[in-house]
């Protein structure tokens, strides 16, 4: 079963959802009550990623030749670029700092971004795998809501961009 606030799967006969804490309501059928449990869903939801800042891990990188990727050499800096209550469904919310890109899309087909996310539950550092935009000069990363406290990140510019699989903005997302 899949939990009603962050959408995380988990066995049945539990409590709480072990991703985020929400309480497991059996429910059948629709109507009122599962409107109120949505609503809650989504009160819960608000509560658990409100003032979080989602930032990017900037590493300064050694090119693999044989292997087709970067290597990770040194964290150069930590940018925060978003506020978790800023992030909606609608529109990509693009971050006011660009970064240039070196790697052209022969040389590195995709890769990942580093990246971070602080809130009251403390820092989460999840990594977030994408497909090379290819862009000449600087690129810019976005993010747009996905539902259920969840957010797809997006890197290229505003002609041309790539969006990766949605990350959760409550869950802890592993290396997927
Ligand atoms: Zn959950």
């Amino acid at each position: 079963m899949k939990c009603a606030a962050c959408g995380h799967t988990m066995e049945a006969g539990r409590g709480r959802c072990p991703a985020c804490g929400f309480p497991v309501i059996y429910m059948t059928g629709s109507g009122d009550g599962k409107k109120a449990l949505e609503a809650m869903a989504k009160d819960y939801r608000k509560k658990n990623v409100k003032n979080g800042v989602i930032g990017i891990k900037a590493y300064r990188y050694r090119k693999d030749a044989a292997r087709r990727e970067l290597s990770a050499l040194e964290l150069k800096e930590e940018i925060r670029l978003f506020r978790t209550e800023d992030v909606c469904e609608d529109r990509i919310l693009w971050s006011k700092r660009s970064f240039e890109n070196a790697v052209a899309k022969a040389d590195m087909p995709e890769g990942h971004l580093w990246m971070f996310l602080e809130d009251g539950n403390g820092r989460r550092d999840f990594r977030v795998k994408m497909t090379n935009p290819d862009i000449r000069g600087r690129y810019y990363v976005g993010i747009q809501g996905a539902g259920a406290g969840r957010a797809v990140i997006v890197f290229g510019d505003k002609e041309r961009y790539t969006r990766s699989e949605p990350v959760s903005l409550i869950r802890e997302e592993g290396d997927a």
